[in-house]
């Protein structure tokens, strides 16, 4: 198959290598040119620009930080929407607003191009290692075309409804996920101003009841003060304004999801936003009084 894709990250790019190695015929494009030169390591083709990606392609897949980005590529001149041929399906699993999504599949249905919202879950681990939990929003047709194509990237691809449905259901995981990154930096915290290894605690947390992926994976880079990203602070602050702005549109109050954003921006104000998310331990660390260890 004829892939385009656009955003070669630090997801996009093990998420294009992937497909490349599933035998699709990718074309990629990035700002960054160091950032095509990977995808030209990993056997796929470097497009001048992002319609030179889409020209011709079957399926567009777009990975981009926000939706300022995805509107410019998308719905700009010479963008996706003005190249891609009819029938051409348009996956973006970029992390976006929900009403971006649906503006998109609205501008889109115009031109007979079929669009699917599939943000991921999983970091860049799970990109890397095509593992990836995908949330689609959509048609369940367009679902059905995509999913092999998707099958290649993750290992829980899962219809969640309407455009739009995706992102909300991103934006519920980006809560959660920033709630229990916050209290592993309060356990820390606790432990280690106590006189308790830290590490040993945390083991014992990561067998019981309080056990979560993020305990799993992240307890050690933690307690070692490894902050390399990974999931930039700047995007997880950007996730809790889309989940507190789809809160205020369903007319609900999530304080504890307030309070998370709260500690993510003072971590980005505190100079931090381009480290891993789980450096919400320094923002936890300062707010007792304890130095951050260099990262
Ligand atoms: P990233 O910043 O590493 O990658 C985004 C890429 O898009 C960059 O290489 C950038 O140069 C490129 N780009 C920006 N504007 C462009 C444009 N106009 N045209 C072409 N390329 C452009 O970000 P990332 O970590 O790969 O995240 C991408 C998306 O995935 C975000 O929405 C993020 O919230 C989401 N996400 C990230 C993770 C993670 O762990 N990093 C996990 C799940 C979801």
């Amino acid at each position: 198959m004829k892939l385009g894709f656009i955003g070669l990250g630090v997801m996009g790019a093990p998420m294009a290598a992937h497909l490349v190695a599933a035998g699709h015929d990718v074309s990629g494009f990035d700002v960054n040119a160091a950032a095509r030169g990977k995808l030209e390591a990993a056997g796929g083709r470097a497009a001048g620009d992002a319609g030179d990606a889409v020209a011709g392609a079957d399926v567009v897949i777009t990975m981009l930080p926000d939706h300022p980005q995805v509107e410019a590529v998308v719905l700009g001149a010479g963008g996706v929407l003005d190249v891609a041929g009819r029938g051409t399906l348009l996956i973006d699993m970029s992390t976006i607003r929900p009403e971006t999504s649906i503006a998109v599949a609205e501008a889109a249905r115009d031109k007979d191009i079929r669009v699917l919202d599939a943000p991921v879950s999983g970091g860049q681990a799970g990109a890397e290692q095509a593992t990836l939990s995908i949330m689609v929003g959509g048609s369940e047709a367009d679902f059905a075309a995509a999913k092999p194509v998707l099958e290649v990237l993750g290992k829980t691809i899962v219809h969640v409804g309407p455009h739009g449905s995706g992102q909300v259901v991103k934006a519920a995981n980006q809560l959660v996920v920033g709630g229990i990154y916050g209290l592993v930096a309060e356990a820390i915290v606790l432990l280690e101003a106590s006189g308790v290894d830290a590490a040993t605690g945390l083991d014992v947390l990561a067998g019981g009841l309080a056990g979560s992926r993020i305990l799993e994976l992240k307890r050690k880079s933690m307690v070692d003060r490894q902050f390399g990203p990974g999931f930039r602070i700047d995007l997880h602050h950007k996730d809790m304004g889309i989940a507190l702005a789809a809160a205020r549109q369903a007319d609900v109050a999530l304080p504890l999801t307030g309070l998370v954003a709260q500690l993510v921006a003072a971590g980005r104000a505190m100079g931090y936003g381009s480290l891993d998310h789980s450096a919400l331990l320094k923002v936890a660390e300062q707010l007792s009084g304890r130095v951050p260890a260099e990262v």
